[in-house]
């Protein structure tokens, strides 16, 4: 290691910077927000500046009068990248500790790519070899790191003292914490729910037993209900992998993409608890149940679901069992299968043009064609999304006309949606169903009924499916 990694703090000190464009105003940027005192030097200042402006001072005065006296830190970032060697000779005298941008091999000191998750900070130096591949491992941490790891951090920093007031020995500290930041306090931070974290972890203080670990009885699990969007993994949140990669369990459903299963933990237990229509191979209630009793055992169990758990998922029904019995659960939304298949498939789903309202109804109740509110779907200027309507599509598609529709109206049926094997047939409430048929969809699929489908029509240079690649390839 040919640098010491140090984290140092500049409240209260002087910070030079000097020069007056883009690198200048990064290096006062991050100087200020470590709470330095900065002053640049510079002819000019770059518009760069202009939304640090009034937080530092602008000194215009040549370099020969700077005398560099009290300054802890000073960069050297003017844009023509030449430093007079008698500049930096000055204020290295001074006590200046002298980085030189672009010029590793005259710097007393780096400046890292910094993921800032305050009071959590994580910097990366490659010695000034490639600050690119620096800021890449930066952006891989960024995707890693969840954005309330800070709010965690400081909930410990202020707990830390109880704590060592309660239990006397470092060991047992250690394992008090190594527990916690595994659990579901640190699910409550993570989740945004800071008062419920704070009085959460207040009573694992008050009830730990001595040795750090919990007192009396087994560690309580937790439940995660996880949506896994529609198949693309690209689609997935990074909670939904954080809490993919924490669960010793996982209940999934049919909709679930294998590449999908494939990121959750190696070694956690998968259980299959598909449901095909009219094939429920765990009936609602047993689903539910098995959620309570895993967790009970003190499991972390992660319940996923195609799309969102909220949207014809039933994850309203498994949460009030959870609630019912009092196990600490979460939901992390995803992308719904309407959002997902409509945006790969190249179909807005409003436009200002025609549709000012979008709804998502389902074509299949729990025992088979449902009831829907015709004069609710039929509003003009509106999309409708079908879930789980293809078993009915002749009928659907006949109410659709008998209501008032007209049959030119444009439908479009997304197969497989933003999967490899994505297919979507266009044609009209007239005739969608035999053109369906001739197309030989088995499903699942998206229905989407309204004006906008034209859409896809017009932009004709869309290609062929699945359309993320022929998007990438467009823009390009
Ligand atoms: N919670 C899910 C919906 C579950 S209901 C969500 O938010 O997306 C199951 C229905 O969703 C299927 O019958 C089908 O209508 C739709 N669906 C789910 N994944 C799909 C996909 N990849 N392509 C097309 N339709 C899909």
């Amino acid at each position: 290691m040919d640098l010491l990694p140090i984290f140092v703090s500049l409240a209260g000190k002087r910070v030079a910077v000097i020069g007056g464009g883009v690198g200048a105003a990064r290096k006062t940027e991050s100087a200020l927000r470590a709470g330095g005192a900065v002053a640049v030097y510079a002819a000019a200042l770059s518009e760069e500046f202009t939304p640090l402006s009034g937080r530092f001072e602008h000194i215009a005065i040549g370099l020969d009068a700077v005398s560099f006296e009290g300054f802890a830190l000073c960069y050297f970032a003017s844009e023509a990248g030449e430093v007079d060697p008698e500049l930096l000779a000055r204020a290295r005298a001074a006590g200046a500790l002298v980085n030189v941008v672009d010029r590793p091999e005259l710097c007393d000191f780096l400046t890292p790519s910094v993921l800032d998750r305050s009071p959590l900070v994580v910097a990366i130096s490659t010695g000034g070899a490639s600050p690119v591949l620096g800021r890449m491992l930066k952006a891989r941490l960024e995707a890693m790191i969840p954005a309330a790891y800070g709010r965690l951090a400081a909930l410990v920093a202020d707990m830390r003292r109880p704590l060592a007031e309660k239990l006397g020995s470092n060991a047992a500290r250690l394992r008090f914490w190594e527990r916690i930041l595994e659990g579901p306090v640190a699910e409550l931070a993570l989740a945004g729910d800071e008062s419920a974290a704070r009085a959460a972890l207040t009573h694992e203080i008050a009830e730990t037993a001595a040795d750090g670990s919990v007192s009396g009885g087994a560690a309580r699990g937790e439940v995660y209900l996880v949506g896994a969007g529609p198949g693309d993994p690209d689609l997935l949140t990074f909670r939904a992998y954080r809490l993919m990669q924490k669960a010793d369990v996982v209940l999934y459903d049919r909709l679930v993409d294998p590449a999908i299963l494939d990121k959750v933990r190696r070694d956690a237990e998968r259980i299959y608890v598909g449901k095909r229509r009219n094939d429920h191979s765990m009936a609602q209630e047993g689903i539910s149940d098995l959620l309570v009793r895993l967790a009970q055992e003190g499991k972390r169990v992660l319940r996923l679901k195609g799309g969102d758990p909220f949207i014809f998922g039933r994850g309203g029904e498994e949460i009030e069992k959870l609630a019912e019995h009092r196990i600490p659960f979460q939901v992390c939304p995803g992308v719904t299968a309407a959002a997902g298949c409509s945006a790969y498939a190249g179909i807005p789903l409003t436009h200002r043009d025609y549709a000012q309202s979008c709804v998502f109804v389902t074509g299949h109740g729990k025992d088979g064609p449902i009831d829907l509110d015709w004069t609710t779907l039929l509003r003009p200027r509106q999309t409708v999304a079908i879930y789980m309507g293809l078993a009915h599509l002749d009928g659907l598609m006949r109410q659709f006309v008998e209501r008032g529709a007209d049959p030119g109206l444009a439908v479009a049926i997304i197969e497989n949606g933003t999967r490899a094997s994505q297919k979507t047939v266009t044609g009209c409430v007239g005739d969608i169903a035999m053109r369906a048929r001739a197309a030989g969809l088995r499903g699942p699929t998206i229905i989407i009924v309204g004006a906008v489908v034209a859409l896809r029509e017009k932009l004709n240079w869309y290609a062929p499916e699945p359309s993320v690649d022929n998007l990438a390839r467009a823009a390009e």
